[in-house]
This record gives structure tokens, C-alpha cells and sequence, in this order.
């Protein structure tokens, strides 16, 4: 046995330059000179036996989501910590009223002690195969201030990733939801580097309605896309819609961002609502959970596609057949990606992360295989909650 003696939840902030929340709906976006205020937290699982597990959460953040962290954190104390799949069943069943945001940052602290204490990567712990990951740039939405501000810019922009040597580039739109304007700027980078690159695009959930939607689905239909993604404010989680529009367009959809864990996403996918499943070691349930999305997408011979970037979400893709690309994101031509720089070790998700292929790589080292700045997390630190 061994036995989880303390969990510690840390919360800390940092600024972000050259970003703001623009709009209604408060789209993080460019603007120059801007400064964002950023909240993510770090969880620490200590257990009797001297071992630790560690996990600074990357996309997640949110009050809401530290709620049901600070929720579930004390319910590991006293349990074993090799057993992740009793401890996923309880958190599981623990916050079945709630969205389970907060879950995976504490299943993925588990598997960080793990790998510590077996000396190997989680990678390993996994059996993953590849040590390079194919990456497609993502980039921040439209914004109105000279960054990606217009269809020329965002052609622009590609290049750039391009030259950097990107395979991939996924547009996120603007948030007025004009699908006029958004089709415009499908068709336009789609010419310019449909070519030389593989496209996809995300309005997420901006575009107001189902018509629009066809509308912009009808231009990634002839601009090649790849997939077209969480386009509408039905807000990414309704089957029957996203089958009628999957009968209207040939691009394949990638919906279940917003649909939460593994038996919620077979019944979207079994309703024919997406041709790809998503999945995030963060949103669903941490990577114990994201294995069961990706193992039942493989039953069914279909791709799973890992949202957002992180060392756990690297060590998840490795061991992941049937999954195409990594998303490095969000990225722009003039502000810097606003995940937490909490590496002490150089492992980085900034634009510049991939290589002359647009590869990223697997860290090697026991657990996550990154180290923390405790520094700089303790010298942010808003408050410290502990458990013991
Ligand atoms: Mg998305």
C-alpha cells in the first residue's frame, strides 16, 4: 500500500502581455500593450513513503474548476495511490452533479507519482511508441487590433508557421460570429497554403445558428478542410443537430470538446454526431479517463483528437494509434501562447516548440518528465490549500 498522506492545492496568477478579453462572450485576444491577469493552480500528492506527484494545470483554471478540485482533493488522503482506477470511480461518481473540470488535474498528479516512483515516463507507463508528435499551430481568435484582424493576416500567419515548419494550421475565428466574414477567411487561407497545409477550423461555438454554421461548413468543404470544429452556440453537445449538419457538408466534424467523459461521448458518437471523438487529460477525468475515450474511439475504428498541449497530453498522444495531430495552442503572431511559464527544465508549448517537421517531442523523464520552477509558483502564490 501506499498511502496518500497530504494533497496540496496551489493557487497562483500571473500577467500575460499583449493579450485582453475582448468582447461579450470575453475571447482571450491580441492587443498590444495589454496586460491579462492568468489563474492556474498545482497539485501535489505526497505519500507515506517520501514519493510525489506533481501537475500545474495547463487549459484549466477557472474558479469552477479549482472548486471541484479543492472538492475532491481531500478524499485522496488515506487512499492508495497506485489505485487510480478506484480513486476515478469515486472522484467520478463525487462530482456527478458538476462538470468534472476539476478531476483530471488530480488523476494526472497520480500518474506523475507513478512514473516517479517506477523511474520511468508516463509514456512508458503507457506503453506509448512515438517520441514525436505531429503539431498543428492553433491559433488565438480574430481580433481587431492589427494581429489576426484580417483574412490577409491570418494567410499570413500560416506562412510564418509554415516556415517554422508546421504541417498543420487551425483557425480560430472571429467572435462576432459573422459567417460571412468567416467563410471569407476559410476560402482565402485556403488558398493561400491549402496546398502546403492541412486546415482545420474552430469557431468555437461562435457562429449563432445552425444556418450559419452550414454556411461556413459549406466553404471548409471547399477549401479541403480537415475538420471543422465546435461551430455553433448550441454549444458543442447537440447529437441530432450535429448529425443533420453532418449529412449537409463533406467536411468531417470534430465535436465532444464539451461533452464530458467516456460514456457521454459514446452515446454523441453512436448518435452520429461527430467523425472525430475529442479528448483532454484535463476535461475528461484526467489520462486514466482520456484512455477510455481513445481505446473506445479505436474500437469503433475511429480517430481521437488530444485538445490543447501539455507534458500530459504529449505522454497520452505517444501511446495513442489512432490520433493525428498535437495542438499547440493558442499562438499568434504577436503574443506569446498564455499557458503558465512553470518549467524549470526548458520543455515549452510556445510557437516555437516544434521542429524543422513540425514534430514535437515526448518528454523522457520519470512521470511528466518536466520539472517545476517552485520558485516562481511560490512567489505567485494566491493561497495554499492542504490536506493531510
Ligand atoms: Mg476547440
Amino acid at each position: 500500500m501506499s498511502t496518500i498522506r497530504k494533497v496540496e492545492i496551489h493557487e497562483f496568477g500571473y500577467e500575460a502581455k499583449n493579450l485582453a478579453r475582448e468582447g461579450q462572450v470575453r475571447t482571450v485576444t491580441y492587443r498590444k500593450g495589454a496586460s491579462m491577469r492568468v489563474s492556474k493552480y498545482a497539485v501535489v500528492i505526497e505519500t507515506a513513503d517520501g514519493a510525489r506527484g506533481e501537475y500545474v494545470t495547463h487549459a484549466v483554471g477557472s474558479r469552477s474548476a479549482l472548486g471541484q478540485t479543492l472538492m475532491l482533493a481531500p478524499q485522496l488522503v488515506g487512499r492508495d495511490a497506485r489505485e487510480r482506477i478506484a480513486i476515478y470511480e469515486h472522484l467520478k461518481r463525487d462530482v456527478r452533479q458538476f462538470d468534472h473540470m476539476g478531476h483530471g488535474a488530480l488523476d494526472i498528479a497520480l500518474w506523475d507519482w507513478a512514473g516517479r516512483r517506477l523511474g520511468v515516463s508516463i509514456s512508458e507507463l503507457l506503453g506509448g511508441y512515438r517520441k514525436r508528435l505531429p503539431a498543428y499551430a492553433s491559433t488565438y481568435h480574430g481580433d481587431r487590433q492589427g494581429g489576426l484582424w484580417c483574412k490577409e493576416a491570418y494567410a499570413d500567419f500560416a506562412r510564418q508557421c509554415q516556415g517554422m515548419g508546421y504541417r498543420a494550421f487551425k483557425i480560430h475565428g472571429w467572435n462576432d460570429g459573422n459567417a460571412r466574414e468567416e467563410a471569407a477567411n476559410v476560402l482565402h487561407v485556403a488558398r493561400e497554403v491549402g496546398e502546403h497545409m492541412t486546415l482545420m477550423l474552430d469557431p468555437a461555438c461562435e457562429l449563432r445558428t445552425f444556418a450559419d454554421a452550414l454556411y461556413v461548413g459549406r466553404a471548409c468543404d471547399d477549401g479541403g478542410y480537415f475538420w471543422y470544429e465546435d461551430p455553433f452556440r448550441d454549444g458543442g453537445t447537440s447529437a441530432f443537430a450535429h448529425r443533420k449538419l453532418r449529412s449537409m457538408i463533406k467536411t468531417p466534424l470534430l465535436i465532444t470538446e464539451h461533452v464530458r467523459g467516456v460514456e457521454a461521448k459514446a452515446d454523441f458518437l453512436l448518435a452520429d454526431g461527430t467523425d472525430f471523438l475529442r479528448v483532454d487529460p484535463e476535461y475528461d477525468l484526467g489520462i486514466t479517463g482520456a484512455l477510455k475515450i481513445a481505446h473506445f474511439a479505436e474500437a469503433l475504428g475511429i480517430d481521437v483528437e488530444v485538445h490543447a498541449c501539455g507534458p500530459a497530453h504529449r505522454h497520452l498522444m505517444s501511446a495513442l494509434r489512432n490520433s493525428n495531430y498535437y495542438e499547440v495552442a493558442l499562438v499568434g503572431p504577436d503574443c506569446p501562447n498564455a499557458l503558465p511559464p512553470v518549467y524549470a527544465c526548458g520543455y515549452s508549448d510556445q510557437l516555437d516548440c516544434v521542429d524543422k517537421d513540425g514534430m514535437v517531442t515526448v518528454p523522457t523523464g520519470p512521470g511528466l518528465g518536466v520539472t517545476y520552477d517552485w520558485d516562481f509558483i511560490n512567489a505567485n502564490r494566491q493561497a495554499l490549500h492542504a490536506f493531510e
